[in-house]
């Protein structure tokens, strides 16, 4: 089948890589339609992980064939852990932390760059007509979003802060938006705030905030330097919750956390029903993120252009 395969510190598009093999019990074959790039697929062509395989996570695709019934022949969106089954983790509903996992496009999996792939029949879900598939190749990333909302409290009288107008600070920010709290998104580029701001968002270019100003800052940067800046606007009490991983993290003054008494929440995957919700009531609008849309041959085309600073979301057409 047609596929992307990063092998050997190089990304190559091929049309004979292996056909998934015969889905596993339990497991659904799905034909992709739509994958999006995301910085993890970036970060994997550097050598994240150290992956080898096929890359991509965010997918919207058909499923051929499934042990239940009810999701033949439907489009579906999939988690990208895939849990042992039978460790504590697991068994307590917390497969995304299985010691054993292994992650669609970047751990031990083949993901959706590519016209099958195999995904467990519990990570599925199925997508609401009123959803489009370009819209639901976002489901992953905003669920990502949502998952703040499910790790800590947000009162509508909170002074929030989203740091960074990537891809995912602009659906943090919209996400967020959601529970009423007083916000403000802060970025670099005028033209990708103005994406939120047309939602009624506060925006600034310019973010000079005095010091301790924020209940909850929320660091999207992309860049180690996010956390000390997110440490100066947090209140006392105050609470940073971290959605980037970089590469180089510096020193950072753990004594003025325990001064300040503040919180400190790592936040990685999210849960994808509330975030198809979202896109069907039209509450969050992820249209205006797409940047550009590639057909699946010309995907290391697409891989240099995601890569390009400021670029918002490449898709690959399947
Ligand atoms: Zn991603
Ligand atoms: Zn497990």
């Amino acid at each position: 089948m047609r596929a992307l395969v990063y092998q050997n510190n190089e990304l190559r598009f091929t049309r004979d890589h292996s056909v998934p093999t015969k889905p596993k019990y339990n497991e659904a074959l799905i034909r992709v339609t739509h994958a999006g790039i995301c910085g993890t697929d970036l970060e994997i062509t550097k050598g994240y992980m150290g992956f080898q395989g096929v890359p991509g996570h965010e997918f919207v695709g058909i499923v051929e064939s499934c042990g239940e019934e009810r999701f033949v022949g439907k489009r579906v969106v999939g988690e990208i852990n895939v849990g042992c089954g039978v460790c504590p983790s697991c068994l307590n509903r917390r497969r995304n932390h299985c010691p054993n996992r292994s992650v669609l496009g970047i751990l031990n999996k083949d993901g959706a760059f590519a016209e099958q792939l195999t995904l467990s029949n519990k990570n599925l879900h199925l997508v609401p007509d009123l959803v489009t598939d370009e819209e639901a190749v976002f489901v992953e990333p905003l669920a990502a979003a949502f998952e703040i909302t499910q790790q800590i409290p947000l009162r509508p009288t909170d002074k929030v802060c989203v740091m960074g107008d990537g891809r995912l600070g602009l659906l943090v920010s919209q996400v967020l938006a959601l529970t009423g709290c007083n916000l403000v998104a802060a970025g670099r580029y005028e033209e990708k705030l103005a994406i939120v701001k047309e939602r009624g968002i506060d925006t600034t270019c310019n973010p000079d905030f005095p010091q301790n100003e924020f209940d909850v800052v929320v660091d999207c940067s992309g860049s180690a330097a996010g956390f000390d800046l997110a440490r100066k606007w947090v209140k006392p009490r105050g609470t940073i919750v971290l959605k980037t991983t970089v590469a180089e993290r510096e020193a950072v003054d753990l004594n003025s956390l325990v001064i300040d008494e503040v919180t400190v929440v790592g936040s990685r995957c999210g849960p994808f029903a509330p975030a198809l919700r979202a896109l069907a009531m039209k509450s969050v609008d992820v249209r205006p993120l797409i940047e550009k849309t590639f057909p699946l041959e010309e995907g290391v085309e697409a891989f240099h252009y995601a890569s390009q600073k400021g670029a918002l979301k490449v898709l690959l057409r399947i």
